[in-house]
């Protein structure tokens, strides 16, 4: 028997923008699932709100697996998915490491933005689709959280940009096929919201009016969650959106802009 209210998985949603999501939709009424690696995080946001907890590693595909088959074996249904989790690296594969030097050969980076902030996020994807296939009403909303990263060049975090620009054309892609069985897959890049993610405070280092707030972001999920005639749509949600921009016309610019965030 399938639980009345509504169905969602929210991964990352322990902290930032994947917690102002699932707080959003408990207002409403909805079952909420976070799912996050962080289980003293994870625990007390999931409680603070009357949320579910389950702890979840999302760059393991069994991890991914458990979270989605014990939710829908639980409540039957599953109506929204926000691939959320992630995080920055801003690793660095041009920088020659000291033991490279030394031993005067390169050595195999460890990638592990690509496994969080892509393969994961396929894999949720995949895990979605199977389950809302199984709804009684076939069908849901799946919403990747991409960047502006994803959309810019981005010089500091290359594997990051790398990852969220592939995000965006792997929903745009899976969303024609996904579309046969009532299946949305849309795409939303933040810029600047102040999380945890930024070490130390944002606004040391960007003016005001660049920052946006958690809210937009929720709102922008929240147009994806209610209007069906939305599948492949890549929203930017960043609250200056000619800043951005400026960073690719202006490199000079964008370089005076990485140096302040890497603190130079
Ligand atoms: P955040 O650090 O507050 O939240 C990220 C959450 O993901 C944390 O709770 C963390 O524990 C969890 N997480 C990390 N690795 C995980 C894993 N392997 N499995 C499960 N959970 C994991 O940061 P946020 O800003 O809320 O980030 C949410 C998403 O938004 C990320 O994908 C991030 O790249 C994206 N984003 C954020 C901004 C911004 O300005 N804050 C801008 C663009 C994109």
């Amino acid at each position: 028997m399938a639980s009345d209210s509504k169905v969602a998985i929210i991964t990352g949603g322990a902290s930032g923008i994947g917690l102002a999501i699932a707080t959003d939709l408990k207002t409403k009424n909805w079952t909420v699932i976070i799912a996050d690696i962080n289980p003293t995080t994870g625990l007390s946001a999931a409680t603070s709100i009357g949320a579910i907890f389950h702890q979840t590693d999302v760059s393991s595909w069994d991890s991914q697996l458990s979270l989605f088959k014990t939710t829908f074996q639980k409540y039957g249904r599953l109506d929204f998915f926000a691939a959320n989790a992630g995080i920055d690296d801003k690793k660095s594969i041009y920088e020659e490491t000291e033991e490279e030097k030394e031993r005067d050969e390169p050595a195999q980076p460890y990638l592990k933005v690509i496994d969080v902030d892509f393969v994961a996020v396929v894999w949720g994807v995949k895990l979605a689709s199977w389950y809302m296939r199984r709804n009684e009403k076939k069908g849901g909303v799946v919403v990747l959280t991409s960047s502006a990263a994803g959309l810019y060049p981005m010089a500091t975090n290359p594997l990051y940009a790398g990852c969220k620009a592939a995000l965006i054309n792997f929903a745009r892609s899976v969303s024609s096929t996904y579309a046969t069985d009532s299946i949305r897959v849309n795409v939303i890049c933040p810029a600047l919201v102040p999380t945890a993610i930024f070490p130390g405070n944002l606004r040391d280092f960007f003016p005001e009016e660049h920052i946006t707030p958690v809210s937009t972001i929720v709102s922008a999920y929240n147009k994806f969650i209610d209007d069906e005639s939305l599948t492949g749509r890549v929203v930017e949600c960043a609250q200056d959106q000619h800043y951005f921009r400026k960073q690719v016309e202006y490199p000079s610019e964008s370089q005076r802009w990485m140096n302040e965030d890497s603190g130079e």
